[in-house]
C-alpha cells in the first residue's frame, strides 16, 4: 500500500509540480494518473521510489515512510518502466532481463527459469528471443522486455511512465492486452501514468485525475463514466 500525506513538490526553480497531494493506493490495486502534459503525473511517480526528492509531506510504503528504507531495498522492490525504455544494447535480452536478479544473486537455474516464464507471458518464443541483442528485436518487442524486465526480481510493486506512447496503435493495443494478462496473473500493486483516457478505462482499478499538480478526482472507471 503506498500512501501520499500532503505531499507537495516545489522544483528549484520556484515550479510547483505537485501541491498537497492526499491519496491511497491499495494492495494488488492497478492504478492510474492521468491529466495533461505537466499536470504533474510523473513527479508523482518518481517521488514514489525517491528518483526525486519531496519538499513536503510524507509518502509511505506499507506504512512505512519512503524515508526510512534503505534506498537499493526501496528500488529493488519497486519495478520502474519508462516511456522510452533503455534495454542494455550490448547484452542479450536474457541478460537485460536479468540485471537486478544478478544484484539480487539468484542462482543461474531460477533466473533461467524466469526468464522463460516472462518472456513466454507476453509471448516472445524464450527459445528465439533470449539470446537475442535488443536491435534484434522490434520497437514493441522491446517495451515488452522492457515490462517484463521490471518484473524480473519479482518487486512488491511498478510504476510506469506513459510505457506505450512511443508505440503505433497496433503494437499499443498488444501491449495493453498484455498488460491486462500480467495484471490478472500477477496482481502486483501497480502506478501507471497515461494521458490517453481510453488506456486508462481499460486498464485501471481506480482512476486518479490530476490537474495542475491536484487531484481533480479519483475513482472506478464505472464511478469515471458515470460522472464525468
Ligand atoms: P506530467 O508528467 O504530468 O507531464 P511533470 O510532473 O513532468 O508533469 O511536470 C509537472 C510540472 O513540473 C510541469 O510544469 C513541468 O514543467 C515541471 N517540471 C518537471 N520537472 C521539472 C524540473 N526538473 N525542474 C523544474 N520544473 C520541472
Ligand atoms: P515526461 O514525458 O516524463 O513528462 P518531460 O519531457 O516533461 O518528460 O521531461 C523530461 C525531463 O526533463 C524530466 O527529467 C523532467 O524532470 C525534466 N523537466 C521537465 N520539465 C522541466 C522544466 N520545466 N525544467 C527543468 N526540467 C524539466
Amino acid at each position: 500500500m503506498i500512501t501520499f500525506d500532503n505531499v507537495s513538490k516545489e522544483y528549484p526553480d520556484g515550479t510547483v509540480a505537485v501541491d498537497s497531494l492526499n491519496f491511497e493506493i491499495r494492495q494488488g490495486e492497478f492504478f492510474v494518473l492521468i491529466g495533461p502534459s505537466g499536470c504533474g503525473k510523473t513527479t508523482t511517480l518518481k517521488m514514489i521510489n525517491r528518483l526525486i526528492p519531496l519538499s513536503d509531506g510524507t509518502i509511505f510504503i506499507n506504512g512505512k515512510k519512503i524515508s526510512e528504507y534503505n534506498i537499493h531495498e526501496l528500488r529493488w522492490n519497486i519495478g520502474y518502466v519508462l516511456q522510452q525504455i533503455a534495454l542494455f544494447p550490448h547484452m542479450t535480452i536474457e541478460e537485460n532481463i536479468t540485471v537486478v536478479p544478478e544484484m539480487k544473486n539468484w542462482n543461474r537455474e531460477k533466473m533461467k527459469q524466469r526468464v522463460h516464464e516472462l518472456l513466454e507471458m507476453v509471448g516472445l518464443d524464450p527459445e528465439t528471443y533470449a539470446v537475442r541483442k535488443p536491435k534484434e528485436l522490434s520497437g514493441g518487442q522491446q517495451q515488452r522486455v522492457g515490462v517484463i524486465r521490471a518484473l524480473a526480481a519479482d518487486p512488491e510493486m511498478i510504476l510506469m511512465d506513459e510505457p506505450f506512447s512511443a508505440l503505433d496503435p497496433i503494437s499499443r493495443e498488444k501491449l495493453q492486452d498484455d498488460l491486462l494478462r500480467l495484471k490478472k496473473n500477477l496482481k502486483k500493486t501497480t502506478v501507471f501514468v497515461t494521458h490517453d483516457m481510453q488506456e486508462a478505462l481499460k486498464l485501471a482499478d481506480r482512476i486518479c485525475v490530476m490537474k495542475d499538480g491536484k487531484i481533480v478526482q479519483i475513482g472506478t472507471p464505472d464511478e469515471l463514466t458515470k460522472n464525468p
